[in-house]
């Protein structure tokens, strides 16, 4: 395979239409899941499906496939997230006179990541009616991406045998390549004071949202040094303004690119939260759940220069980022599983802005059928170092 076939603009546009138009909040991604399914379908790659809907309390579990080209292989496996965040109004995808994708609704356009699913998809029908050789690869989809990376987490190690991954689900021109991501911790702090009317008896009462706010406003937040940052993003608590509040909710988070420093962070965020509640004479239930780890890929990692030959292979010019959010990325390069997550034309996505060009689609597709092509050429060679991480 030295060529690779020409996406059809309207195919694209038929399939990005087709997924848009179907809503997946995280854990009802059933819907989006039998477009995959029946389009793979007809062209002949069968697809699977693991548990993680009921472990999850979802309506779809994760879902995967190898399309077989000649030769050995798999060598590279492609991934996606089948869900969005939830949409504020309708899905009503249009494309306008200037070749964009947008939601005629204001409320997301979901090419976050379904940009990436239509590329997939396309590339694979495009392989499959070629009747032309090509390397074999993997196809990912994964559930309840978007409330924490939930669903490549419950994805059994085993699934996957390439021995390099692309996540499509980066924001940016195509071009980018995330080679680095913080890792992440949550924080959740329930203080429990004791109730009592506010003007009857205030001396009975224990405040637990004074013992939030002292917490909070002890805390160092914002971003902290270059590559950390925490933040609380969510309080609740109280009943009325005559109730001493005997409960109160805190919710935040910390991350950053090297794990000591974070461990560092969140260490001090318990300790304000310890701290408050002995002040104000209140208990506290404090957590933290390390989301995510942080990744860092070499320039000299096999995956990397998979993805830069593509670029370049697509007449643009590869850019290397360093992301400030997590992807399925986090979860297989911790597995040991060598993975990028690459810029899929998607802008201002999570929001009403959000928009993407039938140019960048195009340009998707076409990367996605370079990746594949190029793969056999960079799987690294036994006994090397293929992490970089
Ligand atoms: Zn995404």
């Amino acid at each position: 395979m030295s060529e690779v076939p020409r996406p059809s603009r309207e195919r694209l546009t038929e399939l990005f239409l087709m997924l848009t138009r179907v809503s997946s909040p995280s854990r009802s991604e059933r819907a989006v899941a039998d477009v995959v399914r029946s389009c793979l379908a007809s062209c002949g790659v069968e697809i699977h499906e693991d548990h993680t809907g009921d472990v999850i309390g979802g309506d779809c579990g994760n879902l995967w496939c190898v399309v077989r080209g000649e030769g050995s292989g798999p060598h590279l496996a492609l991934g996606a997230h089948l869900d969005t965040v939830p949409a504020t109004d309708s899905l009503e995808p249009v494309l306008d006179e200037a070749g964009v994708f947008r939601n005629s609704r204001p409320a997301i356009l979901g090419a976050d990541d379904k940009a990436a699913i239509a590329a997939m998809l396309h590339a694979t029908e495009l392989l499959k009616a070629s009747g032309e050789p090509f390397p074999s690869y993997e196809l990912l989809f994964t559930v309840s991406e978007e409330t924490g990376l939930v669903g490549v987490k419950h994805l059994a190690e085993d699934v996957l045998e390439s021995p390099l991954a692309a996540v499509l689900d980066s924001s940016g021109p195509v071009g980018g390549v995330v080679v680095k991501a913080p890792s992440m911790v949550n924080l959740r702090a329930t203080f429990r004071g004791r109730a009592a009317h506010a003007g009857v008896e205030p001396e009975r009462g224990r405040s637990a949202v004074q013992a939030a706010a002292k917490a909070i406003a002890s805390m160092h937040l914002g971003r902290l040094d270059r590559e950390t940052s925490a933040n609380v993003g969510v309080i609740h608590g109280g009943v009325a303004t005559n109730v001493v509040p005997d409960l109160c909710e805190i919710l935040g988070e910390c991350r950053g690119h090297d794990e000591d420093r974070l461990a560092a962070v969140s260490a001090e965020m318990v300790d304000a939260v310890q701290r408050a509640a002995v002040e104000a004479g209140v208990d506290v239930d404090v957590e933290l759940v390390h989301e995510f780890h942080a990744f860092a890929l070499s320039a000299r990692s096999p995956v990397v220069r998979l993805a830069k030959a593509a670029i370049v292979a697509l007449g643009r010019e590869p850019s290397m980022l360093t992301a400030g959010g997590g992807s399925d990325a986090n979860v297989l390069n911790g597995r040991g599983l060598p993975t990028i997550n690459l810029d899929t034309g998607m802008m201002r996505v999570h929001s009403p802005e959000e928009h993407l060009s039938l140019d960048q689609l195009e340009q998707l597709c076409l990367l996605v059928l370079h990746l594949i092509r190029l793969a056999p050429d960079h799987i690294p060679r036994a006994g090397s170092v293929v992490g970089g991480l």
